[in-house]
């Protein structure tokens, strides 16, 4: 949707928000495409807070600035919906912005997602925050389940959960010490464990999958000894 301003030839302004969601479980209250809205006024829905929360917001902004006789600004104003941001983009805005359609859009400045506001206050915050997928393959020495066997895959784990869980409390404090939000610190979550064929068996191998999300304050090989060390 476009609102074309009194100066078009000035950089335009971008509102993004992406449609998609991430898969749905089997475990909810009520049908994660139902838009379920409660008598308290929660609405149910894949996709509820991220992110047509912020989409909705856009909208919203324009309809009462619209009731108020406000209908146009200096800079063209761009509301755009794109696709597959949780699968990577490719064929979202990642693919979109590779365009000459996107080009001819001129946009200076973009407002995209951000964290969710729990008050009914629109928190914005510039600086990218890079989301970091972390594969951690862990190899050890294998053998039978009823044996003590030495440097097993499962210690190392152990070493990985704990120097996450050190990391991930330390982020978690500063923020709470100092008054931060979520935008200013570094979130680290372990959300996928696979490993192990047989009961009776110790594993060789386990994969850990973690999701970092936050600034790049140390390099990437220092955070990688910081978690595997
Ligand atoms: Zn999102």
């Amino acid at each position: 949707m476009t609102i074309i301003g009194s100066l078009p030839d000035l950089p335009s302004i971008m509102l993004y928000s992406h449609m998609d969601t991430v898969q749905t479980s089997s475990d909810w209250t009520h049908h994660p495409y139902s838009g379920y809205k409660d008598e308290n006024g929660t609405i149910y829905g894949r996709g509820a807070q991220d992110m047509k929360s912020l989409g909705i917001q856009h909208m919203e902004a324009f309809r009462n600035l619209f009731e108020q006789g406000i209908k146009q600004w200096k800079r063209t104003i761009h509301i755009v919906f794109a696709p597959d941001e949780e699968t990577g983009s490719e064929n979202g805005m990642k693919g979109f912005v590779k365009s000459e359609e996107f080009k001819k859009l001129n946009i200076g400045f973009s407002l995209d997602e951000g964290g969710p506001s729990q008050k009914d206050i629109y928190d914005v915050y510039y600086g990218e925050k890079v989301t970091w997928f972390v594969n951690v393959t862990i190899t050890g020495s294998a053998g039978h389940g009823s044996k003590f066997i030495k440097n097993t895959a499962l210690e190392k784990l152990e070493r990985l959960l704990y120097n996450t869980r050190k990391f991930r409390n330390e982020q978690e404090a500063l923020m709470n010490k100092n008054n931060l939000t979520l935008a200013d610190v570094t979130t680290l979550n372990v959300n996928i464990i696979n490993g192990g064929v047989l009961v009776n068996i110790l594993p060789e191998k386990i994969h850990v999958c973690e999701l970092r999300n936050g600034y790049f304050r140390e390099e990437p090989l220092s955070f990688q000894r910081l978690i595997c060390d």
